[in-house]
């Protein structure tokens, strides 16, 4: 297999095979992400190749491949009917698969309508690991996201719609001191319209070489202490309305917290109580992120 450019993958997909579809990712703007910041560029890669790669890792695992991710940073923007080329090929060549997925961003997965996500679902799509980051537009356009809140919306309802899984990242603390109350309430309405199988929790951790870093040594943008980022997650839970599999399975959180939604909630609130009676001093330090 050839691999190009920095390759990352949510944590949930550990344990699968990762077939590098694209390279680079085709926004590349958000401030707070310094994953493709140096290049390289956005590129498709050719479908003939991206089959070999499939077939030399059928020769190394045979058929011990369960799930499948296709890197890198929005693999969704790949044009539907090559998408499909390779879903139904990476079937095709691995009989016992449980899982294809990929990393897609609202405004692409947009781009595709339900009928081009269907056709995705039909070929054997199983989940779409998506950035929603915040639902509040004052921090999408803070963070030049590429999106707002009722395309996010449009998008996820059109996934679920399509019969694909849909696991949303939302990263605690992106809109800083004075948008905290903001964002914990609209990123809860914005879940609340598309209902997500997985809602995972990321705390904002500043990274090297970007944009948003600039910011916090300049003073412009205020960063949550960790008692703060526990208050966010509360009223964040607290405004979830719907069902949904909540986790935070992420080396950034402060605490673990892992349940279904609505059930779980009490419990969750507990913890998070609980953990605001420790000291602030007793939780991870500030660092900044180099990868
Ligand atoms: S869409 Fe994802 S990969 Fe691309 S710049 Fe934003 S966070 Fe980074």
């Amino acid at each position: 297999m050839r691999y190009k450019g920095p390759i990352y993958r949510p944590p949930s997909e550990a344990n699968s095979l990762l077939i590098q579809a694209t390279i680079g990712c085709p926004h590349n703007k958000c401030t707070f992400c310094m994953v493709y910041k140096n290049g390289p560029r956005f590129m498709v890669r050719d479908v003939a190749e991206i089959k070999e790669d499939i077939l030399k890792a059928s020769e190394i695992y045979g058929q011990k491949v369960r799930t499948v991710f296709l890197p890198a940073g929005n693999t969704i923007a790949m044009k539907t009917d090559d998408l499909c080329e390779i879903i139904t090929f990476v079937k095709k060549v691995f009989k016992r698969l449980e899982r294809v997925t990929v990393y897609g961003s609202s405004q692409y997965i947009h781009k595709k309508g339900l009928q081009g996500l269907k056709r995705l679902a039909d070929a054997g799509l199983s989940r779409i690991h998506v950035g929603l980051e915040s639902g509040d537009d004052v921090i999408l356009k803070r963070i030049k996201k590429g999106t707002f809140s009722q395309e996010q919306i449009e998008a996820g309802k059109w996934v679920i719609n399509a019969g694909i899984e849909l696991s949303l990242y939302v990263i605690l603390g992106i809109g800083g001191k004075d948008r905290t109350i903001p964002h914990a309430r609209e990123t809860a309405r914005v879940l609340n319209h598309i209902e997500p199988d997985f809602i995972r929790l990321r705390t904002f951790v500043p990274k090297i070489n970007t944009p948003i870093l600039d910011e916090i040594q300049d003073g412009s943008f205020e960063m949550l202490t960790p008692h703060e980022v526990l208050q966010e997650t509360a009223l964040l839970i607290k405004n979830i309305q719907v069902s949904s599999c909540l986790t935070s399975d992420h080396y950034t959180n402060y605490i673990n917290l892992e349940g279904r939604l609505p059930e779980s909630k009490n419990r969750l609130l507990e913890k998070i109580n609980g953990a605001l009676k420790k000291d602030e001093k007793s939780f991870r330090p500030f660092f900044i992120g180099t990868e």
